[in-house]
C-alpha cells in the first residue's frame, strides 16, 4: 500500500523547447515505470482538436485561473505563448505524500519557481538533436502560422540557455532510446541511499549477530 511507504515521492521536472517531443516521451515513461504519475496542469488555453478536459489538461477560463492564483492554489504558474499554465499545489502534495513519484512537464520559468519554493526536485532538460531538426519538427507538426513558428523558435533559443539549471540532459534523437534514458534517471534517483536507507537498514539488521 502506498500509504505505508516510509518515503515521500520524488518530484521530477521535465522541460524542453516546444516541438522537442517531451509529451510523447513522458507519456511513455509513466506507462512503463510503476508508481510514477504525470501531473495534469491547469491551463487557460482552449483545447485543441482531440484534447479532452481532465485528460490532457484541466481546461479553465482566465477568470478561474486568476482566482486560483489569488487563492495560492498553484505550486508554480507561467504565461507560455500567451496562455496561462499552472501546477496544482495540493495535487502535487497528495501524490508525493503517498510515496509515489510525480513528473511535471513545465517550462523553464515554472521549474525556477518550484526550485525557489525550496522544493527538492530532479530536473531533466530534453534537447532536440539540433536547432535545424527542431525547426523541421515544428514545421511538420504545426498548423501554426510562420510568425508563430518563428516565435516558438526564438523562445527555444532562449530556453536552451537554461540547461545548466537542470540535473540531467536527454537528447530526443530516437524516441525509444530517449524513453530508456528517462527510465534510467528515475531508477537511479530511486536507488539513492536516503531513499533506500530504511530498506537497507532492515537488511543490515539481519547481519547482526
Ligand atoms: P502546450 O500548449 O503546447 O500543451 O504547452 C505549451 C508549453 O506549456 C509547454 O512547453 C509546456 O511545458 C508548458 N506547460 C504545460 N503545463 C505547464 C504548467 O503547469 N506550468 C508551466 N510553467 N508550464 C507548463
Amino acid at each position: 500500500m502506498s500509504s505505508e511507504r516510509s518515503w515521500r515521492g520524488r518530484l521530477f521536472i521535465v522541460s524542453a523547447p516546444s516541438g522537442t517531443g517531451k509529451t510523447t516521451l513522458v507519456e511513455r515513461l509513466v506507462h512503463v515505470v510503476p508508481d510514477l504519475e504525470l501531473s495534469r496542469s491547469f491551463t487557460s488555453r482552449k483545447p485543441r482538436p482531440g484534447e479532452a478536459d481532465g485528460v490532457d489538461y484541466n481546461f479553465i477560463s482566465r477568470e478561474q485561473f486568476d482566482a486560483m492564483v489569488a487563492a495560492d492554489d498553484f505550486l508554480e504558474f507561467a504565461d507560455v505563448f500567451g496562455n496561462y499554465y499552472g501546477t496544482s499545489a495540493s495535487e502535487t502534495e497528495r501524490v508525493l505524500a503517498s510515496g509515489r513519484d510525480l513528473v511535471l512537464v513545465i517550462d523553464v520559468q515554472g521549474a525556477r519557481q518550484v526550485r525557489l519554493r525550496g522544493f527538492d526536485s530532479v530536473g531533466v532538460f530534453v534537447l532536440p538533436p539540433s536547432y535545424a531538426v527542431l525547426e523541421e519538427r515544428l514545421r511538420k507538426r504545426s498548423k501554426d502560422s510562420e510568425t508563430a513558428i518563428q516565435h516558438r523558435l526564438a523562445v527555444a533559443r532562449s530556453e536552451v540557455g537554461a540547461v545548466a539549471e537542470y540535473d540531467y540532459v536527454v537528447i530526443n534523437d530516437q524516441v525509444d532510446q530517449a524513453v530508456g534514458r528517462l527510465c534510467c534517471i528515475v531508477q537511479a534517483e530511486r536507488a539513492r541511499r536516503p531513499r533506500m536507507g530504511p530498506v537497507a537498514s532492515e537488511i543490515i539488521d539481519t547481519f547482526r549477530e
